[in-house]
């Protein structure tokens, strides 16, 4: 049996979840906090936490790691992100600031199209290479889950490709890594003017093949103007619910397309983005067990609205908080810094940014039961802030408090 006790840990901060798949409304504000304690890991388990001074006179364990007074927090869950990819879009980004919009760049030739072709350019072995480098990057900035989508191939082969490639990652990298298909994230132009001999090959194709090799858990789409319309998006989805995919949609980013009501409709675990979501879809959203998951980073790097997020969690949502990392949109690693922008955009307070970033980010995964809170069964996916208290970890922001990393048990940063 592997065991480990971290020890002198000056101030542990966690949701307090006792079990319960989600924190929902008030709920989320449920943090603990203790001073002055160990951890106990054994086989990569969280079986103990108590008082330091205990722990180090009781516990027979094969290692000992010093946490020198830091701040113990639960490993953050990225439960967005499109983190295999070819190519930058640094270029647009200076078009933008230069006046163009998204739209206008999409346009030109620009946007997820610009990527699709560096991304279908690019070999297994070259995504494998980029992917590993952010992965890397992402752990170093506190995450210990990732959520990863497809959708920059956007024809089977090399859709099929990228999640290979997210498979492999997940065997190999100490992140614990949940693959989504997202072969509805833009019409390709060989199907420019035959969108629905699109929607059939996602269906009859895509859809099929990826369940077969078992190369995705979640289903998404984007759901939108320009984009997948609703009808599209409900034809999709249902096909890929019926070969047992999970749902998630991104929904009303830049219109109130009533993607969000769809997506309660059809039982998704999360609906994403939600910067034009009105007052009644909150209402509808909050009713429901879906999972709200803010993407701030979007609305700072595309100057957009942020989503309702405090209104959510007033009427009793569930809400997460995500990175969106993709080149075009939201190009960060840092969860810290969504928590940040939570808590001075969108009013949430450090406890609620907390709960979106850690447990509620699992549940978006349906992964609460294991991970996602530092409390006893649940994965030790822990980590060491170089912080007193974890305010400080959103209040001092655009810097990385985190020190170290503890995945299952095992000191990886
Ligand atoms: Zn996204």
């Amino acid at each position: 049996m592997s065991s480990l006790l971290l020890y002198n840990i000056g101030s542990l901060a966690s949701p307090r979840s006792e079990n319960a798949p989600r924190l929902s409304g008030v709920a989320m504000s449920n943090i603990y906090t203790e001073q002055n304690v160990a951890i106990l890991v054994e086989n990569g388990i969280i079986t103990r936490i108590g008082a330091s001074a205990d722990l180090e006179k009781e516990a027979i364990v094969a290692e000992r790691f010093d946490a020198k007074g830091m701040t113990a927090l639960p490993g953050f869950v990225d439960s967005h992100t499109h983190t295999v990819f070819g190519g930058n879009r640094a270029n647009e980004f200076a078009m933008r600031s230069a006046g163009k919009t998204y739209q206008e760049i999409a346009a030109a030739g620009g946007g997820i199209l610009s990527t699709m072709n560096a991304t279908r350019k690019a070999s297994h072995e070259e995504l494998y290479a980029i992917g590993k480098k952010r992965l890397d990057a992402m752990l170093r900035h506190g995450t210990t889950t990732v959520e990863i989508k497809s959708g920059y191939g956007l024809d089977t082969a090399s859709e099929l490709k990228i999640l290979e490639v997210i498979h492999e990652l997940s065997r190999t990298h100490p992140m614990t890594i949940v693959p989504t298909f997202l072969g509805a994230h833009a019409f390709p132009p060989e199907y420019k003017n035959d969108r629905e001999g699109y929607v059939q090959l996602v269906c009859n194709e895509m859809l099929p093949v990826v369940k077969e090799r078992n190369l995705a858990v979640f289903c998404d789409i984007f759901c939108e103007q320009n984009y997948f319309s609703l009808e599209h998006s409900e034809r999709i989805l249902r096909t890929a619910q019926e070969l047992g995919f999970k749902l998630k949609l991104h929904a009303d980013q830049l219109s109130a397309s009533g993607a969000s009501a769809l997506g309660v409709r059809l039982g998704a675990v999360s609906v994403d983005h939600l910067e034009c979501t009105t007052s009644e879809g909150v209402e509808i959203i909050a009713a429901s067990e879906t999972i709200a998951t803010g993407l701030p980073g979007a609305s700072l790097f595309l100057n957009h609205p942020y989503p309702p997020l405090r209104a959510l969690i007033d009427v009793g949502g569930t809400v997460a908080l995500a990175t969106d990392f993709n080149p075009g949109s939201s190009v960060t690693f840092s969860m810290p810094m969504m928590m940040t922008l939570a808590s001075t955009q969108m009013r949430m307070t450090p406890e609620e940014a907390l709960t979106a970033s850690t447990l509620n980010g699992a549940a978006a995964l349906s992964l609460a039961h294991e991970r996602g809170s530092l409390e006893l069964g649940k994965q030790a996916d822990i980590l060491l802030c170089d912080i007193a208290h974890f305010y400080e970890l959103s209040y001092h922001f655009g810097m990385n408090h985190i020190v170290h990393v503890i995945k299952h048990g095992k000191v990886v940063v």
